[in-house]
């Protein structure tokens, strides 16, 4: 029996790394994307990288009927939700898109799960929701802050549907993931992080520089409480996020009860500071970066990283990539859609 599993933004950054993950553990992932924010050619290089091609649906996850026509064309286990906006700038200024995509995107994916009895549900959640932490590192039981951004409030929001809609006593189980930072490519450089304008995550903006595209990277404070005055974030290789998302299908299927929620971190557990970042790349490349130290930035977390404990107990899932190992495959990455 194939084990299908819906993966929404599946052409995207995390969805396709683990659509791969997905088919190297033996399930059947098909994806529903509309390409808002990937490219079809991921498709092509999913089949490069697997040797599969994947079953896949171009559409829009607000659309009931495109989803009631999958979940009815296919029999479908779980569904892994990735598609979302996710430029936090952008949500500023454009809030009613993301709580659109984001809330009601999420809404009718669940309305559609319960219509079509597909139990299990794994989230995409982020970080963001613990601000700027009281204690380090963060566990799940840390308390939440309120978002500075109409992003990180669809999150927020989204973990909050979704217990709420367990509550009622429905059949469902999901498991919220919280991203902390997640860099890197695919080992085979075929699949990786499309830029999307001028970055306004780190490792971007490193190989952007290293490329050529950027002239220079600007570090944005080295004032902060923190050994060396810049910020400390966790920095998780995407192969390993997308690993935490099988194990975590895998959990969903064995929990006896049909009616669960729990939110899971995900991250390495430890805090890396942005020249440390900037030297494990030059380190692992040979690629001397051009860097300025700026004036802080608006909003930024001083630091934060992961307890992982939970995760390691409950998924049975712990990191194998390193940092350097990150900023190898980003590299990797940077040189193929910069032809160099
Ligand atoms: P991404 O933009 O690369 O992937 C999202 C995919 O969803 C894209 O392929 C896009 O075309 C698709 N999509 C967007 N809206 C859609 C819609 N209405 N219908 C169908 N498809 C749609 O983003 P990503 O980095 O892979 O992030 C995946 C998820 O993880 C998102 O929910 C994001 O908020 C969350 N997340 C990402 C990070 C990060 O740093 N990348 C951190 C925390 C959480």
């Amino acid at each position: 029996m194939e084990h299908n599993i819906l993966v929404t933004g599946g052409a995207g950054y995390i969805g396709s790394h683990v659509v791969v993950r997905l088919h190297e553990e033996g399930f059947n992932p098909i994806i529903l994307d509309d390409f808002s924010n990937s490219e079809k050619s991921v498709l092509d290089r999913l089949h490069k990288i697997t040797g599969k091609h994947f079953k896949s649906y171009e559409g829009d996850i607000l659309d009931t009927g495109l989803l009631e026509q999958i979940f009815s064309d296919n029999q479908i286990e779980g569904v892994i939700h990735f598609a979302a906006k996710k430029a936090v700038g952008e949500s500023v200024e454009k809030p009613l898109k993301y709580y659109k995509n984001n809330v009601s995107g999420l809404l009718t994916v669940i309305e559609a799960m319960l219509a079509g009895k597909v139990k299990n549900l794994v989230f995409s959640s982020s970080c963001t929701v613990y601000g700027e932490p009281d204690e380090l590192p963060v566990t799940e039981a840390s308390p939440e802050k309120p978002a500075n951004s109409p992003y990180g409030n669809t999150k927020q929001i989204g973990e909050e549907i979704i217990q709420d809609t367990v509550t009622s006593g429905v059949a469902l189980k999901s498991i919220a993931l919280r991203y902390f930072n997640p860099i890197g490519a695919h080992p085979s450089g075929e699949i990786g992080e499309l830029p999307l304008g001028i970055p306004s995550n780190l490792v971007p903006f490193i190989t952007q520089t290293a490329a050529g595209i950027r002239e220079k990277i600007t570090v944005f404070g080295n004032d902060y409480d923190t050994p060396d005055g810049t910020c400390i974030r966790d920095y998780i290789h995407v192969m390993d996020l997308a690993d935490a998302h099988v194990q975590c299908l895998k959990h969903l299927d064995n929990t006896e009860s049909d009616n669960h929620f729990d939110v899971v971190n995900v991250g390495t557990g430890k805090g890396n500071t942005v020249l440390e970042a900037i030297k494990a790349f030059e380190a692992v490349t040979q690629v001397k970066l051009n860097y300025e130290i700026g004036p802080r930035r608006a909003g930024d977390v001083e630091k934060i990283y992961a307890q992982v404990d939970k995760s390691r107990k409950l998924l049975d899932w712990s990191t194998k990539y390193s940092l350097s190992d990150s900023m190898r495959d980003a590299w990797n990455w940077q040189k193929r859609i910069s032809d160099l």
